[in-house]
């Protein structure tokens, strides 16, 4: 079934119009991937899905499992199962990362968390993403490393089991073995009953996710969506070929 529909959505940043009047649609079990070039709006687009206040909706609809989140805070958002890894993720001063996602599983669940339980299923997933287990008892991101972030965006991912997983640039700044680590522990997570959505400007993740569709995100519109092949036609010739579709 359907899980998110976007509609004619034009998001404002600060005053400036980016997102020009966007549509997508996500259906479960689908893997769709964003390609454009910088500052196209990519990033624009999964904040404003994610519902950060900055990212001001001034026309469209956002639509999840059939239902109108346009307006609804973050965190009724991921209470409903999207979830969002940053293209830059903060650190957090003064919680540590088991108990920031055991917090946020407890909150987005309605459920408290046993600490044992969880901890035996957080230190399974740190291992699958060779994450060393002493890094569950560090401030958030704090004093981590570009790679060492990113998977701890995707130990988030793991444990919150998000519906909607949007990834934001997730292999830039990953070494070749992380992103091996990263692509296949998300093609692991990923089933028939939730679907991923992707930026990135490199086609290795590409490989392990196998997305159904690619979308063309140029001066904050979609010109164009394709099967998997556009990503080559990229890498060959750039969006240069596309612009003259955005205007
Ligand atoms: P992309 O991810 O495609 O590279 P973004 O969505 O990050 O592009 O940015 C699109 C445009 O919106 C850029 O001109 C950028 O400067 C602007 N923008 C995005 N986020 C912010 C923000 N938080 N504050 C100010 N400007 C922003
Ligand atoms: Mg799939
Ligand atoms: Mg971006």
């Amino acid at each position: 079934g359907e899980l998110l529909r976007v509609e004619g959505l034009k998001v404002a940043v600060e005053g400036k119009e980016i997102l020009k009047g966007l549509d997508l649609q996500i259906n479960a079990g689908e893997t769709h991937v964003i390609m454009g070039s910088n500052g196209a709006g990519k990033s624009t687009l999964f904040n404003a899905v994610m519902g950060n206040p900055k990212y001001v909706v001034t026309a469209g609809k956002i639509y999840f499992e059939g239902r109108d989140i346009t307006e609804e805070p973050v965190n009724e958002r991921a209470k409903s199962g999207i979830f969002m890894a940053f293209q830059a993720p903060i650190s957090v001063q003064g919680i540590t990362v088991e108990n920031f996602i055991r917090n946020a599983k407890g909150t987005i669940t309605g459920q408290s968390q046993r600490i044992m339980p969880f901890r035996k299923k957080l230190r399974q997933q740190m291992d699958q993403l060779s994450m060393d287990r002493s890094y569950a008892e560090r401030y958030v991101n704090d004093g981590f490393s570009g790679g060492e972030r990113k998977k701890a965006e995707i130990l988030q991912m793991c444990m919150l089991e998000p519906k909607l997983t949007m990834l934001d640039e997730i292999d830039s700044g990953l070494d070749v073995d992380a992103v091996r680590i990263v692509s296949e522990t998300v093609a692991q997570y990923h089933n028939e009953t939730n679907s991923i959505l992707v930026i990135t400007h490199h086609s290795e993740i590409l490989q392990k996710l196998k997305p159904d569709f690619v979308h063309i995100l140029i001066n904050g519109k979609i010109v164009k969506t394709g099967d998997a092949s556009l990503i080559q036609e990229i890498e060959a010739n750039g969006y240069d070929a596309f612009k003259e579709l955005a205007r």
